[in-house]
């Protein structure tokens, strides 16, 4: 296994992880149990959680904390679909597979919607919607095409002119919008670590700062994995490292490339700006006001050259957050004094064709791995995990075809 070469970001600097503290273990005696999960992200611990649901004996390593990578340093959009807006995705993959996904991700945010209020889940869910805003005449065209494709197949998506998004975004800048009423906005860190908790009461053990450093195929039934402090057995395993997977084996190293994204939170604005979390140009910049009414500004990675760079280094490039800050002073007029009080990055999964993986790595049948969302886990990481404990404990193929990791065997 590859050492894993980050740059470590101080979670102090990220905005959800600032108060974060070690909750669970570490790992330090031997162990077996059914399933070993590696990675304490969204996949991680959904699938943890799931796992527990359906009777299976559990144990999560994630070498740092739950919700350090990834999973604790994104928007917190919970957003409906791909990558690809609606109509670019039919054009790509056909209109069947598209619905599918998108519907897949409808699900996972009532799952997760219905989760938060039976458990009580304090990650400030804001159930206002999400706004796709187009920045040029193109994406607008794409966008209003969306909306027509999506209400046939029957989604909740309404179409905003130039002049509604005006008002909705407080900005010239935009040419039109889709709306999407059931998306939501959430703290991503306390929702991730919502989710490990109660799979710890459902009888899940979760360890923290507890590395995998090696996983030993003993047979076709069984399975290894060593920590520093001691070493676990089971029958399966599942890679919930997303990014990462291909420092745990060598089969992701063309098929979850990692990409760094960034964020930053201002200073509080007392103004009220917008209700939606907003998502523009594609997905290349993202926005919303927080509780406190910090705004929190994420993307343009692709601004700068290498901001995007695919390597494991969490520190941000100081360039894309001043494209980040000069964005918003840009283009909000609420926005032209704020300070800078947070700002990171983090190591998103890019799958090559955008699509979500699930399944088992050839030759290695008890081995599995869930990931590559390609900067959308939070939209499908809670559905993902109830699909990876079908697919992994009752052997079904549900989703299979939309999602097998061996499509990118080719
Ligand atoms: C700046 C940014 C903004 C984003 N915004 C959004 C958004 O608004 N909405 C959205 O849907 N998605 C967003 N994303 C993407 C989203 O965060 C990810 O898709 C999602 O968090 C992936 O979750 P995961 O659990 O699969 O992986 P991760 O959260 O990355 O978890 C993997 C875990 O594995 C652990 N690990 C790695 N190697 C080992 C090992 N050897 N042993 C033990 N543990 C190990 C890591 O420490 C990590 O905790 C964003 C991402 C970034 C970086």
């Amino acid at each position: 296994m590859t050492e894993k070469s980050t740059g470590k970001s101080e979670h102090q600097r990220v905005y959800w992880l600032r108060d974060a503290e070690q909750q669970f273990p570490e790992l330090d005696r031997n162990l077996t149990c059914d399933v070993i999960i590696i990675g304490g992200g969204i996949t991680g611990t959904a699938a943890a959680y799931w796992m527990r649901q359906a009777g299976a004996r559990v144990v999560l390593l994630e070498e740092e904390l739950v919700a350090s990578g990834a999973s604790g340093r994104n928007g917190g959009f919970l957003l409906t679909g791909t990558v690809e807006h609606y109509a670019r995705a039919v054009a790509l993959i056909g209109g069947e597979k598209t619905r599918r996904l998108f519907d897949f991700t409808v699900e996972n945010i009532r799952l997760m919607k219905d989760f938060i209020r039976e458990h009580e889940i304090g990650c400030d869910l804001d159930e206002s919607g999400s706004l796709h805003a187009a920045i040029s005449t193109e994406e607008n065209v794409e966008l209003r095409e969306s909306a027509t494709l999506m209400q046939t197949d029957g989604f909740q998506v309404e179409y905003r002119d130039e002049a509604d998004i005006a008002a909705l975004t407080q900005s010239d800048l935009y040419k039109g919008g889709l709306f999407t009423p059931e998306d939501a906005g959430v703290h991503p860190a306390r929702m991730v670590s919502g989710i490990a908790k109660e799979a710890v009461a459902a009888g899940a053990q979760i360890f923290e700062n507890t590395p995998v450093t090696q996983i030993i195929h003993d047979d076709y039934d069984s399975v290894t994995v060593e920590t520093p402090k001691g070493r676990v057995s089971g029958y399966l395993v599942l890679l919930g490292t997303n990014a990462y997977s291909q420092l745990m084996d060598d089969f992701f190293q063309d098929k979850i490339l990692p990409v760094r994204g960034h964020a930053m939170v201002t200073s509080p604005i007392t103004q009220k700006l917008w209700n939606p979390v907003i998502y523009a140009n594609f997905g290349y910049e993202y926005f919303r006001q927080l509780p406190d009414g910090r705004v929190l500004m994420g993307g343009m990675r692709e601004s700068v050259p290498g901001g995007d760079a695919q390597h494991f280094n969490e520190l941000p490039d100081e360039r894309v957050t001043t494209q980040l800050i000069a964005y918003l002073k840009d283009n909000f007029t609420a926005l032209k004094t704020f300070t800078v009080d947070y700002e990171w990055a983090g190591i998103m999964g890019f799958s090559r064709d955008g699509i979500p993986m699930l399944g088992s790595l050839p030759g290695k049948s008890n081995v599995f791995a869930a990931g590559g969302y390609t900067g959308h886990g939070m939209g499908f990481g809670f559905s993902m995990g109830r699909l990876a404990a079908q697919v992994m404990l009752d052997g079904e193929n549900i989703g299979m075809d939309l999602f097998s990791l061996r499509r990118l065997v080719k």
